[in-house]
């Protein structure tokens, strides 16, 4: 049975770079019928903060990773790390300086291991110092505690990110110490930058929870992470996460970095959003709309549903329908002032204004077939193009030069809000 886990640290949120080393240990369980297990490596009290474990396990179940078993707690376990610690000292593998235990390094040996990704990776013990095992102050060092736990947790494969390729020697060392069976290790590629750095704040933000706060999905979070140091070939880039799992698996993965890309992931975002059931469109954005208290009195779900169907085409977050959500129930939302300049401000704007709103009041029937033969009629007899009207029209009612087809757009604000907003202009 494999078994893998995921450690991290809740002295911070869960970021990018965590978020896909989770991702990769719980696709790589879920593909092989494995079990997924959380430790929670909190051995630094001090930095250690229950909000952030609330955060990370929020965003994990967000991303759809559920985990098998209760999640270990490091700090809970401080006296089973002293035990194999003081064993190591009386076997005379270990020695003590003041209140620290530290662990003997025996020179001109070879530590190695078969790594998944990398392949062969081999470092002389002479170039490993002696390891503190456990700190004066009580606490066991990552190296140390980590080693015990994989062990006692039969962990199979440890998947991580290939800065703690170092670590795994020293490890080595002591899992040989201790008796322990060795599991198979994979070192993931650091993701980066689009300008080739370690992906930092200077870059944006870097946790989950503000890219769920900016109004990604998750199924596009976890499209796109997996494609950093993955691919299912033949150049397939949206997959939702069963197809992910039937063929993820983890030597497939790449040894050189992956970069992350905020505009793809926007791409990405907007294919699901184009792509998703309409019904579950609406009530998704609604749901985001309410946690934004976005939602205020005059929201109509009817005239909400037909918002979404001929805006999904051209949205790319949940973010970005609170402004269409604005132009619809709102009477004041912002202007593009450059618009209004160039569509509005025209010596015959207001004229041409006026005649569109006594036309749309004249109609008998206010939907888009109508609309919009009442609006080419016009022009001819105005000698004018369309657009002339159209464009004007569209700044007027929204706010905006781009949005949805301008007919579509009024039949569903309906004819009150349209001649009132082109009153505004007349
Ligand atoms: N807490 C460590 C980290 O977040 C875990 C490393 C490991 O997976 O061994 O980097």
């Amino acid at each position: 049975m494999i078994r893998v886990r995921f450690a991290p640290s809740p002295t911070g949120y869960l970021h990018i770079g965590s978020a896909r080393t989770a991702l990769f240990n719980w696709l790589y369980a879920r593909h092989s019928n494995g079990e997924f297990i959380l430790r929670i490596e909190d051995t630094d009290k001090a930095r250690s903060k229950e909000e952030y474990l609330d955060e990370i396990l929020g965003s994990l179940r967000w991303l759809f990773m559920n985990w098998d078993e209760e999640p270990v707690f490091q700090s809970k376990r401080f006296e089973i790390y002293r035990r194999y610690a003081e064993d190591l000292v009386k076997r005379g593998l270990a020695y003590k300086e003041g209140e620290a235990i530290i662990f003997r390094v025996e020179k001109g040996k070879t530590a190695s291991f078969e790594d998944i990704i990398h392949g062969r990776i081999e470092v002389s013990t002479d170039e490993i110092k002696d390891q503190v095992l456990m700190k004066s102050d009580g606490t066991p060092t990552y190296n140390f505690a980590c080693v015990i736990d994989d062990a006692e947790m039969k962990i199979t494969h440890v998947i991580r990110g290939d800065d703690h390729i170092s670590n795994t020697p020293k490890q080595i060392l002591i899992y040989n110490a201790l008796g322990f069976a060795i599991p198979r290790f994979a070192h993931i590629p650091l993701i980066l930058s689009t300008d080739g750095g370690r992906l930092s704040k200077r870059h944006g933000a870097t946790s989950i929870f503000e890219y769920k706060d900016m109004g990604y999905l998750p199924e596009a979070i976890v499209n796109y992470l997996t494609l950093m140091g993955w691919s299912p070939g033949q150049d397939r880039e949206i997959l939702p996460p069963d197809e992910i799992i039937k063929l993820f698996d983890v030597k497939d993965v790449n040894k050189t970095g992956a970069t992350f890309d905020i505009d793809k992931l926007s791409w990405m975002n907007g294919q699901y959003i184009k792509d998703m059931p309409l019904d579950e469109l609406v009530a998704r954005t609604e749901n985001f709309l309410k946690e934004k208290n976005v939602i205020g009195g005059g929201f109509d779900r009817n005239i909400w549903r037909g918002v979404v169907s001929v805006y999904k085409e051209r949205t790319r977050t949940l973010k970005d329908f609170i402004g269409v959500h604005d132009i619809f129930f709102k009477d004041e939302f912002e202007y593009d002032e450059k618009a209004v300049e160039k569509y509005l401000k025209k010596p015959e704007s207001k004229n041409i204004m006026s005649k569109c709103k006594i036309t749309l009041e004249g109609l008998p029937k206010f939907d888009k077939i109508s609309i919009e033969g009442s609006y080419r009629k016009l022009a001819d007899d105005l000698k004018l193009k369309a657009a002339e009207l159209i464009h004007p029209t569209r700044v007027a009612i929204s706010g905006k030069t781009v949005g949805a087809g301008l007919f579509d757009m009024m039949e569903l604000l309906g004819r009150d809000k349209v001649v009132k907003r082109l009153e505004r202009f007349c």
